[in-house]
Order: structure tokens, then C-alpha cells, then sequence
């Protein structure tokens, strides 16, 4: 076998590498052979050399790889996955999801806690009292089984590669690398089992990739790379430069998908418009996918789900079976944090929304709705809450801190 050294010499130099030597560096990395100068420079010098699709593909099933892979085989093909890379106000999962399990499909999902300026998804789920999201494989499994549809917080045993890789890359300056965002996003995905995957890449200002262009190399990358590790996969490109509807902050973003799925939601602005849109776009897909259909014949499927409140009976089912009191659904009353201050900006309705969108998640962070560091502890009923009228847009802050309200409205006046 080549020598560690050897490996990384021959990717400094350009060279492609074997299947085997990837996996090797891997797996030694994973068990703590390999120090952490090493990988970071094998990380390096594939930030500066890439890889072709073949060595994306090993490094892919590598991750995937390293830790303990789910075995969905039992429901075939019928198993859909969404993942998005990451967005402002972005509870598509709890739209979306519930409205594919709704039309029959198997929706089997790890997901992730949010770090900096995006918010995680099992947040928001916990912000709903008694929601469990530390299933055990055999509960994730019957669940799935049982009301076709599960989402629990991804454990540390998933894709451990990617969890040391992905901090070393942090702090060495090798995060916006297309192989190595591939093999971390795809290696996840490709651990957590289901047969087919829904990508939604972001971009604009408040994503991490700017412009639409780099974010469809990258879908049609990720696609590939998928199909070839064996899994249906379909991938959506979609705008960050507002936040995804009305509400950023975790009980907040619950309350918004409820009134979606219980047609309660009040379509007066653009950025409710889009997220509607994309959560039966990104439904549609699933339900495509899993069920072999046309998009066109999903987004319909998804579409009738969610007005004739199949999708709602499906999300109260499934947060019924992961422990949360439903109760609050038909109020949709889930607590917001006792201090408010409000911020106006004009904004005539275009695409150009008056809001920095970065600065609109960090602002949400700092009010206590996100982490900064993966120990920072959440504020459920944090956030930012935007209405339109009087020839603009008014930000509500909610915070329970002083202090962090004052900072929260720095942070987004700043913005403006
Ligand atoms: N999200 C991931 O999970 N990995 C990356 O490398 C980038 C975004």
C-alpha cells in the first residue's frame, strides 16, 4: 500500500488517485493513525489539484464508509431523503416532508443541528415540546415502517470522517472545495441510507455559494456523484438572497410551516410565494423520484397534499410518534421570547428584498435562535419575524436577553 506521505505527495503533484489509496487515508485518518498536519494537507492539496469524478466517488463511499451506514433495502426504492445546503428560514423539511409522506412516500431523514447563520432543522423540531429526535436505529426503522415518515437527529456514529474532516477543513481554509463539499454533503447522505435523494442548493448572499451558476455545477456534480454511489437523485437550485418566507428562529419557522399545511398562511409577499413554491417543487420531487413518476405529475401529487390537508394530518401523525404534544397544532401558539423591538425598512415587493439575508441569520443567532459554537444552547422562541405593509417591511426581534436584543438589532440594521 502506498505510504501516507506518498498519497499526498502524488495529489500535491496532480496525479489522480486509486480507489484503495483513498479509502486507506480514510480510514487511517478516521481511527486517529494519520495526526491532523497530514490530512490537512492531503485537504489542501486537493483544494488546489481537485479530483476527477471517479476519486470523488471513492472519497464519497469512503466517508460514507467510516461509520454506520442505514439500511433502508426493506422498503426498495421507496425511500426519500431532502437535503439543503444550508439557508435562512429554511423549514422546507417541514413542509415538504409531511406532504411526500402524505402522497405514500417513505421519508427516512437524519438531520442536523444549525451552526452559524443557518438554521438546523432537529432545532426547530425541538422547539416543539416532547419531540424526540434521538431515535434509536430499530425505532427510526419501525416508524418509517409504520406512518412513512421519520426525522431524527443524525448520531455520531454517521459518517465520522466527515465530522473531523469537515472541522479540520474549517480551520485550514479547504471548506469551499467542490470535491470536498461533494464527498461531505453526498457521504452523509449516502450513510443515511434512503434510495432516493432531493438536493436543494442554495445560492446568492445568504448561502455559502454566491451565484447561481456555481451552485448548478455543483448540483449537476452532486447528481452524478450520487448515481453513481447507486441512489436516485434530483437536485434543485434555489435563491438565498431573502430568507425563506416570513420567519427566521426555530419556533417561529414551526408556526410558519403550520400554517401552511393547515392553509392558514396569508400569500401577500414574495418570499411566502417562493416558499411554497419550493416546498411542492422539492415534494414533487421526492414523490417523483420514490414513486418513478414525472416532476410535473409529483408537483400535483404534492400540490393536491397539501390543500386538501393530507400533508397537515401527516405532520401532526408524525410529530404524534416522535413524542410531541400535538395540542398546539390547531392553536399553532408554540411559545415566542417575551422581548420585541422592530426594525422598518421600504421594500416595494421586487426581487431586491431590504434585508441583508446573512446578516438577517446572524442577527437571528445573536437573539438566541442559533449557535455560534456547537456548545452555544438555543432559545427556542428566538428570532426575527418580517410583515409587509406601509410601503415596506417590518422586522420583529424576539429575544428573552436585553443584551442580545440590542446586539440583534445592530447586527440587522447593519444590514440594511
Ligand atoms: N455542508 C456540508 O455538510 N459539507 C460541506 O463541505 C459543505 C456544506
Amino acid at each position: 500500500m502506498t505510504s501516507i506521505k506518498d498519497i499526498i505527495t502524488k495529489k500535491r503533484d496532480g496525479l489522480p488517485l486509486t480507489c484503495a489509496e483513498i479509502a486507506h487515508f480514510v480510514h487511517e485518518y478516521t481511527s486517529g493513525a494519520i495526526p491532523d498536519y497530514q490530512a490537512a494537507a492531503f485537504c489542501m492539496a486537493i483544494f488546489l489539484r481537485g479530483m476527477d469524478d471517479s476519486e470523488t466517488v471513492a472519497l464519497t463511499q469512503a466517508i460514507a464508509a467510516s461509520g454506520r451506514q442505514i439500511d433502508l433495502a426493506e422498503f426498495g426504492l421507496n425511500t426519500a431523503d431532502k437535503h439543503s445546503t444550508g439557508g435562512v428560514g429554511d423549514k422546507t423539511t417541514l413542509i415538504c416532508s409531511p406532504i411526500a409522506a402524505a402522497c405514500g412516500v417513505n421519508v427516512a431523514k437524519l438531520a442536523g443541528r444549525g451552526l452559524g447563520h443557518t438554521g438546523g432543522t432537529i432545532d426547530k423540531l425541538s422547539s416543539i415540546p416532547g419531540y424526540n429526535s434521538l431515535l434509536t436505529p430499530s425505532e427510526f426503522h419501525d416508524q418509517v415502517r409504520s406512518i412513512g415518515i421519520a426525522v431524527a437527529a443524525q448520531t455520531e456514529d454517521i459518517a465520522p470522517a466527515d465530522r473531523k474532516l469537515y472541522a479540520l477543513r474549517d480551520v485550514t481554509g479547504t471548506v469551499e472545495s467542490p470535491p470536498l463539499i461533494i464527498s461531505s454533503v453526498m457521504g452523509k447522505k449516502i450513510a443515511a441510507g434512503a434510495a432516493c435523494i432531493v438536493l436543494d442548493v442554495k445560492y446568492g448572499s445568504g448561502a455559502f455559494i454566491k451565484s447561481q451558476e456555481a451552485a448548478q455545477t455543483l448540483a449537476n456534480s452532486m447528481v452524478d456523484i450520487g448515481n453513481a454511489c447507486g441512489r436516485r437523485m434530483s437536485a434543485v437550485v434555489s435563491s438565498m438572497d431573502a430568507p425563506l418566507g416570513n420567519a427566521v428562529g426555530n419556533a417561529l419557522e414551526v408556526r410558519e410551516a403550520v400554517d401552511m399545511l393547515s392553509g392558514h398562511a396569508t400569500y401577500d409577499n414574495p418570499q411566502i410565494i417562493y416558499l411554497r413554491d419550493l416546498c411542492i417543487t422539492l415534494a414533487g420531487r421526492m414523490i417523483a423520484l420514490a414513486k418513478n413518476l414525472s416532476e410535473e405529475d409529483g408537483e400535483a401529487m404534492a400540490r393536491a397534499a397539501l390543500e386538501s390537508g393530507a400533508a397537515l394530518a401527516k405532520f401532526r401523525e408524525w410529530i404524534a410518534a416522535q413524542g410531541g404534544d400535538v395540542s398546539f397544532i390547531q392553536r399553532n401558539d408554540l411559545p415566542l421570547a417575551p422581548l420585541t423591538a422592530e426594525v422598518f425598512a421600504p421594500y416595494d415587493g421586487g426581487v431586491e428584498f431590504p434585508f441583508d439575508t446573512q446578516k438577517v441569520g446572524k442577527a437571528a443567532c445573536a437573539l438566541g435562535a442559533g449557535r455560534m459554537v456547537l456548545t452555544d444552547t438555543i432559545d427556542p422562541g428566538a428570532g426575527v419575524y418580517f410583515s409587509h405593509g406601509n410601503g415596506g417591511v417590518t422586522a420583529k426581534l424576539y429575544s428573552s436577553c436585553e443584551a442580545k436584543l440590542a446586539q440583534g438589532v445592530e447586527i440587522l440594521k447593519t444590514g440594511l
